[in-house]
């Protein structure tokens, strides 16, 4: 539990990619790694963190909360197929 450097703290090294799926419209947004170190870069190092960040546009823009956001994260491992 001691400290590390750059981003080895971080929930979010672990993850390949990430899918953000709006559950009242279903609309899903896909981060790739590179969102995800910027995200990191930016302070953010684990999912519920991350997931405060995001807001559905299309149902704020209809005049829902856009926050009924799910985060379906892709580890790396599930990635390296084959
Ligand atoms: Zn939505």
């Amino acid at each position: 539990m001691g400290a590390r450097l750059g981003t080895a703290d971080s929930d979010l090294a672990d993850l390949a990619y990430l899918y953000v799926h709006c559950d009242d419209c279903g609309n899903v947004r896909r981060w790739s790694r590179a969102r995800l170190n910027d995200a990191e870069r930016r302070g953010y190092r684990s999912l519920p963190t991350l997931a405060s960040k995001f807001r559905c546009v299309r149902c704020s823009e209809r005049g829902g909360s856009g926050r009924n956001i799910n985060l379906r994260p892709i580890l790396k491992e599930d990635d390296d197929v084959g």
